[in-house]
């Protein structure tokens, strides 16, 4: 394949890659194409990162939800989700275990919920997270990423308060603004703004996390022009971190006529598109998300293969589990946290790739800019 008479070699040689690299790179399907890419994106990764892939342990701590995202399974109005919130002894709990166990970080995901006393609630596990598990292995205590949704900048200033080194995880979706509105208002119900959620991404920055983002990636009318201005907007956010899957159907969610992409086709897209952020953002963190499992058996270590150094084992109590379905034919329903995390090892091995035990894995990018920004203060 050629772009404007430059070969796919001389493309991803380029150090700067135009909109049209990136829609070129997004699109390819050959086999030995796709290769390149890929080995392009792992040198890079190796380059910027080293070889190390973080464990973030993955608490689902609640299904309630206020919001209703007509793709996803646990939407408001999916009255046939049987609701749960986890108690404060279950995610000590599963946070103890990854303490315990090495991971080094953990996140915390749950439907959208701005109630106070679900605020406070988190608060409260935040401080508890932190004081019992700092160890002389984990000097600050665990990592911590949140992704609950969009809040107030008091609520996000809270949480950073209640514990340090924290993370925030808020993918915007979709940068085409009529798609996210398709994909998230309806009519006489709470929706979702694009500009709110790009708003609450500053604030959260605003407030000393380390931000992370993402999109869902092969949405039936995303075109490959949209993925590169999601790419352009990772860009102007400066993302510390991208956490981004191909788009599923949800049973329980309001676009089933829609379908999805062809799982081989929707596979290799959001394989190209891993890639293609690793070399347009450089030394952030990317993830290897569960929803790439769901194409393929070997998914999130091909993803690895692509350019991402995180994966997100699921600590979450196997009781809560069925609850907790984003998308149809999740997998991991029943994977057992004490010996998958051993196993996901030896997956990860085989990519050339090891275990950062006991690393809580900062985003270098983040490390940079909060060095750079102590530095000028020196200077001022
Ligand atoms: N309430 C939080 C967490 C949302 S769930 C928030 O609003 O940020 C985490 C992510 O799951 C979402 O951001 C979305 O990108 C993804 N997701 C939900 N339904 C999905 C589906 N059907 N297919 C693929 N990803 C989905």
């Amino acid at each position: 394949m050629k772009l404007n008479g430059n070969s796919l070699d001389e493309v991803l040689m380029k150090e700067t890659l135009s909109d049209e690299d990136i829609v070129f790179l997004l699109g390819l399907t050959e086999p030995e194409d796709c290769k390149k890419l890929q080995e392009a994106a792992y040198k890079k990764t190796t380059e910027l990162m080293g070889n190390k892939v973080y464990y973030r342990g993955l608490i689902e701590v609640s299904n309630v939800c206020t919001v209703d995202c007509r793709y996803c399974g646990i939407r408001k109005d999916n009255y046939g989700v049987h609701r749960y919130t986890l108690s404060k002894e279950e995610i000590l709990e599963a946070a103890m275990f990854a303490a315990e166990n090495g991971y080094g970080s953990i996140c915390l995901q749950a439907g959208e919920r701005n109630d106070p006393k679900f605020v406070s609630f988190i608060s409260d596990c935040l401080r508890e997270i932190h004081r019992k598990t700092v160890s002389e292995s984990l000097p600050n205590g665990l990592g911590i990423t949140l992704s609950l949704g969009d809040q107030t900048k008091e609520v996000y200033e809270e949480w950073a308060e209640a514990s340090g080194n924290l993370r925030y995880l808020a993918r915007f979706e979709s940068s085409n603004q009529e798609l996210f509105d398709f994909l998230h208002n309806v009519l006489h119900k709470k929706s979702k703004q694009l500009e709110h959620r790009l708003q609450c991404l500053q604030w959260l920055k605003e407030c000393g996390y380390q931000v992370g983002t993402g999109v869902m990636i092969g949405i039936p009318g995303q075109t490959l022009e949209d993925l590169c201005s999601d790419i352009r907007l990772y860009q102007k956010l400066e993302a510390d971190m991208i956490g981004m899957g191909p788009y599923l159907m949800s049973e329980g969610g309001d676009l089933k006529s829609l379908g999805q992409t062809e799982n081989k086709k929707l596979f290799q897209l959001s394989l190209n598109m891993l890639a293609v952020t690793r070399l347009v953002m450089g030394n952030i963190n990317i993830a290897a998300a569960t929803a790439m499992q769901v194409l393929d058996p070997q998914g999130r270590e091909t993803a690895i293969s692509y350019g991402a150094n995180v994966v997100m084992p699921n600590l979450t109590p196997l009781q809560y589990r069925e609850g907790y379905q984003l998308y149809d034919k999740k997998p991991g329903l029943k994977d057992d946290p004490e010996t998958f995390g051993l196993k996901l090892e030896e997956r990860i091995n085989s990519k050339g790739r090891e275990v950062g035990w006991n690393l809580s894995g900062s985003s270098r990018k983040w490390l940079n800019r909060t060095v750079l920004m102590a530095l000028i203060w020196e200077a001022a």
